[in-house]
């Protein structure tokens, strides 16, 4: 409750906004998210291979393939 902090500056913004790496995007089938090495395996999101840079353009991947990918396991015979 007592604890001092001394700032010593901001973050390095323009670094820290998305992960780099993940799973490689020639391995997806991008019509369904679909992994093209395990079948029944969907991606969407941060977890893909997909480094955007800011201003909105990792948020607009993350919903479009979570939107493909929600579509496509619907899709699915259960
Ligand atoms: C500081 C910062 C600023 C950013 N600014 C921008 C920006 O201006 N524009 C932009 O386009 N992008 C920005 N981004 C990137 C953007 O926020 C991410 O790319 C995006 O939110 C990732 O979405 P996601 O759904 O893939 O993952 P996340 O949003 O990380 O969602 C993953 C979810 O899974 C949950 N989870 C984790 N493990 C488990 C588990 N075992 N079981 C159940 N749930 C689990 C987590 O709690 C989380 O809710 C920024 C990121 C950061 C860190």
């Amino acid at each position: 409750m007592r604890d001092k902090y001394i700032i010593s500056g901001k973050g390095p913004f323009g670094e820290e906004f998305v992960t780099s790496g993940g799973v490689k995007i020639n391995e997806v089938n991008f019509k369904s998210m679909e992994s093209l090495i395990c079948p029944g395996l969907f991606f969407s999101g941060e977890v893909l291979d997909v480094d955007g840079i800011t201003g909105g353009f990792n948020f607009q991947h993350c919903w479009t393939s979570g939107w493909i990918a929600g579509m496509a396991v619907s899709k699915l015979n259960h």
